[in-house]
């Protein structure tokens, strides 16, 4: 059974960390794919659309999206943004309560990264998608959306989905 995991909110430590990169052996344990169950159903629980494993204070080069077909895992990921950053994206964080911020993305990123059962994955996401990941992938270099918002604003409610 999946449990939710505490989220980890600014300013904790784990959030300004470069994330380790996880041994590739370490994928196929049950440690490891219960704790991919559980980072899942937290997405899940706190109604986001994406979360890195350091906002569950783990800092492991692990991020889940989820996408039109369901909850993925991507481990040790690259994302490239692909062209210029001409996209104002506005942002939340789960681990940044009640704040909203411009960040200027680029439109198409290209993802890297092992599936949950340590097989290659490579393709290119546009759109909203290119931005959850890029939101994701600072997450594992310790960056947050208000460290690249041209501006942010306080906001107690929105209707736009958490990364
Ligand atoms: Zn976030």
């Amino acid at each position: 059974m999946s449990k939710s995991l505490p989220l980890v909110k600014i300013p904790a430590m784990s959030l300004r960390e470069r994330s380790i990169e996880v041994d590739q052996t370490h994928i196929g344990t049950s440690e490891f794919q219960s704790f991919l169950d559980d980072l899942i159903e937290t997405m899940i629980v706190e109604d986001g659309i994406g979360i890195a494993s350091p906002q569950v204070g783990k800092n492991i080069r692990v991020f889940i999206v989820n996408e039109k077909f369901g909850p993925k895992a991507y481990i040790n990921p690259e994302v490239t943004p692909i062209g210029e950053p001409i996209i104002e994206s506005e942002e939340g964080c789960l681990s940044v309560p009640g704040v909203w911020g411009i960040v200027m993305r680029t439109k198409k990123a290209k993802v890297k990264a092992l599936d949950r059962h340590g097989r290659r994955v490579e393709f290119e996401v546009k759109g909203f998608m290119a931005i959850v990941f890029q939101h994701e992938f600072d997450h594992l270099n310790g960056v947050l959306f208000i460290d690249k918002a041209i501006r942010t604003e306080q906001a107690n409610q929105h209707t736009k989905q958490l990364v």
